[in-house]
């Protein structure tokens, strides 16, 4: 076994979990002792697992959850304290994505936590084989964006709807129409995306019909293509200019 393999970098969703409490405390000195770092390390402890992480559990311990603490610190302006400034690029793309948004990191992370609750720790590590570029709020709601939007009883009904108001099947921004293009075989094709902000689902929820649109699968792949995923409205703006 490799160093690495032991010790795997840690994720968007590790690194999100410890962003949010940084930002509830961000005058704390983080040390290891704390019942607040000792929370929190077994908070992230829960993340690893539901992401399938190979010794989970106690992959990450007090001390290393201080450090990386710490290391948002020496990204933080308000902060006349230098922390710790060795760490890893992922660490500063997160400060800057979500530190001037700490609403959106809380529901996110909210979710997550709700996620890792529910989750058995059998369910990982699980099925990804997906190529679309992780949603900025991490694994495990892109996941469940991803088992949303192929609900197929869901996908069978938003389907029947838009067909029974509309007469036909076409992608929601571009128009596009498999049956017209690709004939027979394209009856009834079409993709379904989930326009709920990724930060804001949650795992006790129903999605209704109204949070699917129709997409063909080359708008929907642009969409996942980059982070921060685009909203419908951006992919429309996108296609008309
Ligand atoms: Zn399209
Ligand atoms: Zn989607």
């Amino acid at each position: 076994m490799t160093k690495s393999e032991r010790n795997p970098s840690w994720t968007r969703d590790e690194l999100l979990v410890a962003l949010d409490y940084y930002l509830d405390n961000s005058d704390d000195y983080f040390s290891p002792a704390s019942q607040g770092v000792i929370e929190l390390t077994a908070k992230i402890g829960q993340v690893a697992k539901a992401l399938g992480l190979a010794g989970s559990e106690t992959l990450r311990n007090a001390n290393g959850v201080s450090m990386k603490l710490m290391n948002f610190r020496s990204h933080d302006p308000h902060h006349s304290t230098k922390g710790l400034s060795r760490g890893n690029k992922l660490k500063e793309v997160i400060w800057a994505e979500f530190a001037n948004h700490p609403d959106t990191l809380k529901r996110a992370v909210s979710g997550i936590l709700e996620i890792t609750q529910a989750s058995t720790g059998a369910d990982a590590p699980f099925f990804w084989t997906d190529d679309i570029d992780e949603a900025k709020e991490g694994r495990l709601l892109t996941r469940m964006h991803r088992v949303r939007e192929r609900n197929s009883t869901l996908v069978r009904k938003k389907k029947a709807s838009f067909f029974e108001q509309n007469g036909h099947l076409r992608c929601e921004a571009c128009s596009f129409d498999f049956e017209n293009t690709y004939g027979k075989r394209g009856e009834g094709f079409i993709e379904c995306h989930h326009t709920k902000p990724v930060s804001e689902l949650s795992s006790g929820e129903t999605t209704k019909l109204t949070d699917l649109v129709l997409l063909c699968s080359n708008c929907h792949r642009m969409v996942h293509a980059a982070r921060p995923w685009w909203t419908l409205e951006q992919l429309k703006l996108a296609l008309s200019s």
